[in-house]
């Protein structure tokens, strides 16, 4: 596929929200947090959350008592809204993360930047995670050589993740490469901007997972 039609990547966001079909910035707004979903509108004065920074709804500016669970539930929510999983997806991330040593939440946001969608984000290679989640579908990207179209693959060190040569001329993809100075390259990515090519250096550290994410409340929600 040469090109990616504008309304398929529009569509393609709304499935990946969990067939949410109203418009994803009311999601920013519910999580009080501009989560950056929609790509170059969320860097425009049309972004509704800088607009409009309260809850959708009748009685979104009203202040409301929240319980324990009622916090822990929106933090999951707000991670997974952010990195466009379905709770089976984000849940079946967190057996994992409770399977693998170490601190389960960090292992947690780990294994959410690992995903091949999200990699292809943050070496600008797409606007926003839907797309790349949209990009790596249609066979875009070679991961150490060989073609990869799961957009949950886990990326390991050493893994090189390239544009296609005959993808190198999709205009989203060259787009996004323009744009992604707004946002920059995380320190454990190296980016051959040339090349359309990156490699993964290291597996983040907490430290460098600057989104403000409280991990230990969606610990504690999949404990209860
Ligand atoms: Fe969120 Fe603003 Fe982007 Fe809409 S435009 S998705 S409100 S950051």
């Amino acid at each position: 596929m040469g090109v990616v039609h504008p309304n398929a990547v529009e569509c393609e966001r709304r499935i990946a929200l969990a067939r949410y079909i109203d418009s994803v910035c009311r999601l920013c707004r519910r999580e009080n947090l501009k989560m950056f979903l929609k790509g170059d509108r969320c860097y425009s004065d049309k972004c509704a959350f800088d607009r409009r920074g309260y809850a959708p709804g009748q009685h979104g500016q009203r202040r409301r008592k929240v319980s324990d669970y009622g916090i822990q539930l929106r933090e999951k929510q707000k991670v997974k809204r952010m990195y466009g999983l379905l709770e089976g997806q984000f849940s079946g991330l967190f057996k994992k993360a409770e399977r693998k040593r170490g601190v389960t939440g960090t292992n947690l946001l780990v294994f959410l930047e690992r995903r091949l969608d999200n990699v292809v984000y943050r070496l600008g290679f797409a606007n926003s995670r839907v797309q790349a989640r949209q990009l790596v579908r249609h066979n875009h990207f070679t991961v150490s050589g060989k073609k990869m179209d799961i957009p949950s693959y886990l990326v390991k060190i050493g893994d090189v993740v390239e544009v296609r040569d005959k993808s190198r001329k999709v205009p989203v993809i060259l787009d996004a490469t323009e744009a992604v100075v707004r946002r920059g390259i995380p320190e454990w990515l190296d980016l051959e901007k040339g090349q359309l090519k990156g490699t993964v250096k290291a597996y983040p550290v907490r430290e460098e997972l600057t989104m403000p994410i409280q991990e230990q409340l969606i610990v504690e929600l999949y404990s209860k």
